[in-house]
């Protein structure tokens, strides 16, 4: 018996749980996609945050849900808009990287008041993709609390 309270231990297994071990793969776009494909992606790979991507897969940008209604309000080109028009773009976002504690990544997600974040790695190359970090993630590490592995 270690004398540790129940918030001791609580707090000790929420601090474990690293972002590389719950990071999802991210979806991403290239810069020369279009408002059109952004949307059909964001269908099709059932996901609300897309990350823009430049040749060497560095992050250059993120578009939400929100961002593709916007551009989409009497707009009816949508194939002639390219995502890095309305994207939200580097050195904007707030990324996180793998060996961060989960519990911090949460805290951007609602500092920033967004829905996601990138998992990047700094390279020679920039900025490169990773993985993503989204609420799900969050609400997916708090339902496991409660199985006793971690406690
Ligand atoms: P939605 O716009 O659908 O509510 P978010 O709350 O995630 O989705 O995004 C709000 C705004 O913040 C959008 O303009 C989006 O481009 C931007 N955004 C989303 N994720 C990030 C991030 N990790 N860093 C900076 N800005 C972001």
């Amino acid at each position: 018996y270690t004398g540790k309270t129940g918030s001791e231990l609580l707090t000790e297994a929420i601090k474990k749980f690293k972002v590389y071990e719950y990071q999802s793969v991210p979806v991403v776009v290239k810069e020369e996609a279009t408002v059109y494909d952004a949307i059909s992606t964001m269908f099709l790979d059932d996901v609300g945050t897309i990350f823009v991507v430049d040749r060497d897969a560095c992050l250059t940008g993120v578009v939400s849900r929100k961002d593709l209604l916007r551009a989409s309000i009497g707009n009816q080109e949508l194939d002639a808009i390219p995502v890095h028009i309305i994207m939200t773009r580097m050195p904007n976002i707030t990324v996180c990287y793998g060996d961060d504690q989960l519990i911090d990544a949460a805290k951007k997600l609602m500092n920033r008041q967004i829905d996601g974040l990138p998992v990047v790695k700094d390279s020679e190359k920039g900025t490169e993709m990773v993985g993503r970090i989204t609420k799900t993630t969050i609400t997916k590490a708090f339902v496991e609390l409660i199985t006793d592995e971690h406690l």
